[in-house]
């Protein structure tokens, strides 16, 4: 029976939800004060939570900041809070804390009923025989490239192949729809999901590696999110000083952008991750701080059939030149401390995975002249990638001035500099369109 729980200090509110709601199959617990409801939400561990703004003890927009902060203690309970039309700005602020739904007092029942509806409906919920377009994944984990590129997309003739928009990779695993960055890809994603699941209702998390712009301007195009059935979960660091959601408000700020991230009708949630381990459902996380400008992290998704680090945007340590020893034409190569145990970590990090999708955005020339922009020459990934025993490695995050021919060569000298390192490791280029199922 799914679990419901309403904070209320007014008990015939509290009593008519309870009455409704127990009549729709739900198993409902009350709290009167917020302090209460809190304890109650982390024992009791609710589908939903449904508190008023102005509760005593704790009100609505602190019990919503407190979940939304402390998902390793409350991994999938949703928030619905309720205020009264005279509070106008009630609504903005509960939805900037990060509530899935607000509900305005005095509540319609249907209302109330077509929000649960849509907090909740998942494939266990949906009539038997009628499987969704999910199923046929559901033992798989399947990786799809969306946008390969770095910096800016790059349309036309001369990137046909491998594709122009910029970084954005799909995760299908344990029913899970995790979408790895934003960048001009996610366009085309948000298309064939809504053409895919039509009026079904979607649960995704983005999660992204920091807020560079090729790795968020596709947000404000992706369609699901203008669906109000639709949840989407963001997740990343704090990537600047005003804060994630600030970060990525501004970009949608009036006169970049039409319609602002709080008009988005999708139920949006944008949360600061803490720790650098978490899960999004049985999908375990991890993620690592990696060398380059701001703050930017690589993740790896564990599933049950193999893993996937994601590691778009990195500067390998191995060639970088010291600033001192450049006018002495030494290279970091020749100063094993501590550079090298920078990559030590990261090929702990990526030990053994299925996929790695890796940051090879220069050839050894131009990387020369990029020291310290914080992107890898492609030799370099792919050695890192064969001495951590990966098994399927993808070149990634190509350079804007990279046409077709130029990635294929580059990936060519790739799988030359593999094959003398041994191992078993299978050198590609990311490319659009590519999709690996494992
Ligand atoms: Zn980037
Ligand atoms: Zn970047």
């Amino acid at each position: 029976m799914k679990k419901i729980l309403v904070i209320d200090e007014d008990p015939v509110f509290r009593n008519t939800l309870n009455r409704l709601l127990s009549e729709r199959g739900w198993e409902v617990s009350e709290a009167e004060d917020g302090s209460k409801g809190l304890e109650m939400v982390v024992q009791h561990q609710p589908r939903v939570v449904v508190c008023g703004m102005r509760t005593p003890g704790c009100n609505g927009y602190q019990l919503t900041q407190f979940i939304q902060g402390h998902r390793e203690l409350v991994p999938a309970t949703q928030v619905v809070v309720t205020t009264a039309a005279s509070h106008s700005r009630d609504r903005e602020t509960a939805l900037e804390a990060g509530a899935n739904a607000v509900l305005i007092k005095p509540i319609i029942a249907a209302e109330l009923f077509k929000i649960l509806d849509g907090l909740t409906r998942t494939e266990s919920d949906k009539p038997a025989g009628e499987p969704g377009p999910e199923a046929h994944v559901a033992h798989k984990t399947k990786v799809r490239f969306w946008g390969v590129r770095g910096s800016l997309p790059t349309p036309g003739a001369g990137t046909v192949f491998y594709g122009g928009n910029t970084s954005c990779v799909e995760v299908r695993a344990e029913g899970q729809i995790i979408i790895l960055d934003a960048g001009s890809g996610i366009r085309s994603l948000g298309v064939q999901l809504a053409s895919e699941f039509k009026n079904k209702s979607l649960e995704l998390t983005l999660l992204l590696t920091h807020t560079h712009w090729d790795h968020i301007h596709g947000f404000p195009f992706f369609a699901p999110a203008y669906d109000p059935k639709n949840v989407v979960r963001v997740l990343s660091y704090e990537g600047a000083r005003r804060g994630l959601e600030a970060t990525l408000s501004i970009q949608m700020e009036s006169p970049y952008f039409p319609i602002s991230l709080q008009q988005m009708p999708g139920n949006i949630t944008i949360q600061e991750l803490k720790g650098l381990s978490f899960k999004i459902g049985s999908v375990k996380v991890e993620a690592m701080f990696v060398n380059h400008p701001g703050v930017c992290v690589g993740y790896r998704l564990f599933t049950s059939c193999g893993s996937v680090a994601y590691l778009p945007d990195n500067e390998l340590s191995r060639r970088r030149t010291n600033p001192g020893a450049s006018e002495l034409g030494r290279s970091v190569s020749e100063m094993p401390q501590p550079s090298q145990r920078e990559d030590q970590k990261l090929i702990e990090f990526i030990k053994g995975a299925e996929v790695a999708i890796m940051d090879s955005q220069y050839d050894e020339n131009e990387y020369a002249s990029h020291v310290g922009w914080g992107h890898s020459c492609a030799d370099d990934a792919v050695a890192v990638a064969v001495q951590a025993r990966v098994k399927n490695f993808f070149l990634f995050h190509h350079d804007p001035s990279h046409n077709d021919d130029k990635i294929s060569r580059m990936l060519a000298k790739a799988k030359e500099v593999a094959a003398p390192l041994g191992g078993a490791t299978r050198v590609e280029a990311a490319r659009e369109g590519l999709e690996i199922e494992f």
